[in-house]
Formats: C-alpha cells, sequence, structure tokens
C-alpha cells in the first residue's frame, strides 16, 4: 500500500481551512473600520510580534526585503560602504546592500549549519566595514555569540535576516533579539506568512527603532515635515489583521515542522541511504524548520524521482550570490567561497510543513530511495 497522489512543497490551503472562519472574520473587522494603512491591527502585530520575539521594539514593513533596507537605510550605509554576509541566502540579503550603494563582502558558510562561519569573518573586516547581516537559514540560527564579540571588537552593526526564523531560539533568545535589528518576512511561504507581501524589523535600541519608524514613513516627523529621506514601506491593516490570527497558531505549526523533521530522521536511518545528508541542529538551538534540507551527491537522480512521483521539491539556492551575474563586479570567481558553492550544487528542500502526514513522508523516503536502487 502506498501514497500515490501528489505531495505540495507546501500546502497552505491545508492551513487556511481550520482557521478560515476566523480569517474571515478578520477581514470584515479591517472592511467596517475602512482604517487599512496602519492602525489598530498594524499597532497590534507589533506589540506581539516585538512579545514574540523577546524585543522591545517591533515596526511593519512592506516586505522581508524591505525589512533590510530599512535596517541598513536606518543605520546610514551609505556608497561604499562594506557589509559582511553570507552568499549562501535569498537574493534580497545582498541585493538591499547593493542598492544602497554599498559593497555586500560574502563570507563562506558553515557547511553542516548552511549559516555564516564566524571563523572567517574577521578577515573580511576593513576599516569601510559597517555592519554584520547573518541569516538564520532554513529557521536555525547563526552562531551569534561569536558575531556579536566581533562585531563589538569593531564597532560594527549586527542585522539578522530572521526572514526565515521567527520564534526560532540560540542560547535560549530568539532570532531578532540579539543583534541590533532583526527583518522578518510574511512572504506566505515563511512560517508565518500573509496573504501577500509583508515584513518586520525588531529593535532593541530605542532611538534606532525610532529611526525606522520615521523612514518606513517618508522619514515625516510630524507629517509633512521631513527629517530624513525615507519611503513607503508601509504595512497593511489586512495583512496584520490575518498574521495576528496566524501568529496565535505559529508554535503548534512549528511543533508540527519538527515532528515532521523527527519522523524524516527515523524514515531515513530506516531506508538506510548512507549518501543522504539530512539537516544538522546544532546545540542550543530551537530549529523551526522552514525547510528541510537534504544533501546528495545524486540531486539530480533523486530530483527525477520526486517528479515521477508528483512530490514537491526545490533547490535553494542554486547560485550563491557571490556568482550571480549581476555581482560580477566584485570579483569573486568559482572555488572562492567553495562551502556556498557546494552547498549550492547539493541541496535539496523536501516537503515540512506541518499538515505533512507519515504516510507521505514514508511516500517521499520511499521515492528518493529509489534513485539508490
Ligand atoms: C524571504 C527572504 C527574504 C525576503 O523577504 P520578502 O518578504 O520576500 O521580501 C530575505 N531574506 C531571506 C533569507 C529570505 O528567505
Amino acid at each position: 500500500m502506498s501514497y500515490t497522489q501528489p505531495i505540495p512543497l507546501l500546502d497552505l490551503k491545508a492551513q487556511y481551512a481550520p482557521i478560515r472562519e476566523e480569517c474571515r472574520a478578520a477581514f470584515d473587522r479591517v472592511a467596517d473600520a475602512q482604517y487599512f494603512i496602519g492602525g489598530p491591527e498594524v499597532e497590534g502585530l507589533e506589540k506581539e510580534v516585538a512579545a514574540y520575539s523577546q524585543c522591545p521594539f517591533a515596526i511593519g514593513v512592506t516586505s522581508g526585503t524591505d525589512a533590510l533596507l530599512v535596517a541598513l537605510m536606518t543605520i546610514g550605509v551609505k556608497p561604499g560602504d562594506e557589509i559582511i554576509t553570507t552568499p549562501y541566502t535569498f537574493f534580497a540579503t545582498g541585493g538591499c546592500i547593493h542598492r544602497l550603494g554599498a559593497v555586500p563582502v560574502f563570507v563562506d558558510i558553515d557547511p553542516a549549519s548552511y549559516n555564516i562561519d564566524p571563523a572567517l569573518i574577521e578577515a573580511a573586516i576593513t576599516p569601510k566595514t559597517r555592519a554584520i547581516m547573518p541569516v538564520h537559514l532554513y529557521g536555525q540560527m547563526a552562531d551569534m555569540d561569536p558575531i556579536m564579540a566581533i562585531a563589538a571588537r569593531h564597532n560594527l552593526y549586527v542585522i539578522e535576516d530572521a526572514a526565515q526564523a521567527i520564534g526560532s531560539e540560540y542560547r535560549g533568545r530568539r532570532a531578532g533579539s540579539i543583534g541590533h535589528f532583526g527583518c522578518f518576512s510574511f512572504f506566505p511561504s515563511k512560517n508565518l506568512g500573509g496573504f501577500g507581501d509583508g515584513g518586520m524589523i525588531t529593535a532593541n535600541d530605542p532611538a534606532l527603532a525610532h529611526r525606522a519608524k520615521l523612514l518606513r514613513n517618508h522619514g515625516a516627523e510630524p507629517k509633512y515635515y521631513h527629517k530624513l529621506v525615507g519611503g513607503n514601506f508601509r504595512l497593511d491593516a489586512l495583512q496584520a489583521a490575518i498574521l495576528r490570527i496566524k501568529l496565535r497558531y505559529l508554535d503548534g505549526w512549528t511543533a508540527g515542522r519538527q515532528r515532521n523533521a523527527a519522523t524524516y530522521r527515523r524514515l531515513f536511518a530506516q531506508a538506510g541511504i548512507a549518501d543522504i545528508v539530512l539537516p544538522t541542529e546544532a546545540p542550543e538551538r530551537r530549529h523551526i524548520y522552514n525547510q528541510f534540507i537534504i544533501r546528495t551527491t545524486r540531486r539530480d537522480a533523486v530530483m527525477a524521482r520526486l517528479k515521477e512521483h508528483k512530490i514537491g521539491h526545490e533547490i535553494y539556492y542554486p547560485v550563491p550570490l557571490h556568482l550571480q551575474e549581476c555581482f560580477a563586479d566584485l570579483g569573486y570567481k568559482p572555488g572562492s567561497l567553495p562551502h556556498s558553492e557546494q552547498a549550492a550544487l547539493q541541496t535539496l528542500a523536501l516537503p515540512i510543513y506541518p499538515e505533512l502526514t507519515e504516510e507521505m513522508q514514508a511516500a517521499i523516503v520511499s521515492a528518493i530511495a529509489e534513485a539508490y536502487a
């Protein structure tokens, strides 16, 4: 007996069904209030995400990308500044640095966690370095203590790209609460996803939080008096209302993802495929499994089997940022950052969403096993 239905990489309809009525009531609440930009829903979400992320301040913005951009604008990043980050991430991390005329300086990853390797950061620091931007990839936090120590020694800002890591923990501290800023995304495929784009900046320092808040709305304070040149980076009330509902379910969904990760570990161990490397959980972490990433030297064969069985999968990310065409001027070459390049060639994301059943997971593992038969 085997599972024969298609299995998507993510099933948002399954997530929506049990919360449908609550969401529809929230739509009505916003529609009846006719208060669409900012206002009580956005302020409510900001308070709730701040509390959830153990941060004093949170500022709702248009997207995770804009959260990163506004954080960089807040610290006054200017042309020629250098920002240290990882090349093994979604494009937005490096793109925002470049958009402000600054230079992304890419530092290779630790191949076990896929996060920036703190041991390589100090060698990349120059007098132009302004900030370090670690990414908590796939839902597991980067090694923040050494990163914060390096930043303190060199007087640098730390901007956490926590787009994939809401609720993730490092030594008991939540994503977004350790650096000067945390940047979150509510893109639908993130663990807390809206009905469109949205994002949030968390901050510990009141002056930085205030500046970010001004930049979100054209730098005005009061209205029509512009201290700074910002932009329209405002979150809308409809997204906030939906996200407030979903936030109440987030810990339950995270537990489901963690349970599914444990099930994969058991099923892969039973299948005994020595070539497959499963995700590692570093000590003292709460991994929230935005993605479940395997590594295989036979990725094409594995993908062919998954495709044949209509099982969703994705390569995150096939080209590390230092080898992207748009960054050719930065002068990196294949071989510059070998761990990131190797990861780009070997990693594959499998379905991990909370509503996935053990029967589906067994079908996924058995399809992968076929590639090794
Ligand atoms: C999703 C993501 C972003 C961008 O978020 P958007 O809301 O899509 O703009 C930035 N960084 C990382 C690591 C992401 O995964």
